[in-house]
């Protein structure tokens, strides 16, 4: 599918990166006008993604973070975050609502099934011991011409 915008950022993965990742992602859409709606759906996909490369992908240590953004032809915005953490032994596992790894019973296990719920389409790709990638896309509505 045709690209026709693109920005990549690099971060750390700290957990004040969290906001600024939703917000840069937002802000790339806003050329073309995208609902209030959308844009909030848009930003908690991606804040779920972000807060899970900071949290699983890299434990107790740090690491980066690249977020590559996209507008795709007919109204798609594609945002693919890569972190190179411990990776992900079993997929399908892993996007089961409620399934979490979380020892302290912070988590709910719902982190992938918000990215689904508010996307169109997720993808993840990872291997253990190199890290993650998860690749959210989303269609926005067509504006009505006054
Ligand atoms: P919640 O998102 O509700 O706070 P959660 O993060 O445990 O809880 P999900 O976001 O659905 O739930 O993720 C499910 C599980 O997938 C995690 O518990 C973790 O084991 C694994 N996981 C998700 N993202 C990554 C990642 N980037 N690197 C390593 N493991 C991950
Ligand atoms: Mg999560």
């Amino acid at each position: 599918m045709k690209v026709l915008n693109e920005m990549t950022v690099t971060f750390e993965s700290r957990s004040v990166n969290e906001a600024f990742a939703r917000t840069a992602a937002a802000a790339f859409f806003v050329s073309i006008d995208p609902t209030v709606e959308e844009l909030a759906d848009l930003k908690t996909a991606v804040s779920e993604a972000v807060t899970n490369a900071i949290v699983h992908g890299y434990r107790d240590s740090f690491g980066k973070i690249k977020m590559k953004v996209r507008l795709l032809e007919g109204r798609i915005a594609y945002i693919q975050i890569k972190d190179s953490g411990v990776g992900i032994e079993d997929v399908a596992l892993a996007m089961e609502p409620l399934f979490t790894t979380d020892p302290d019973g912070e988590r709910s296990g719902l982190g992938f099934t918000m990215m689904e719920s508010f996307c169109d389409k997720v993808t993840v790709r990872s291997r253990v011991g190199k890290g993650t990638t998860v690749t959210l896309f989303k269609q926005f509505t067509e504006k009505e011409r006054a």
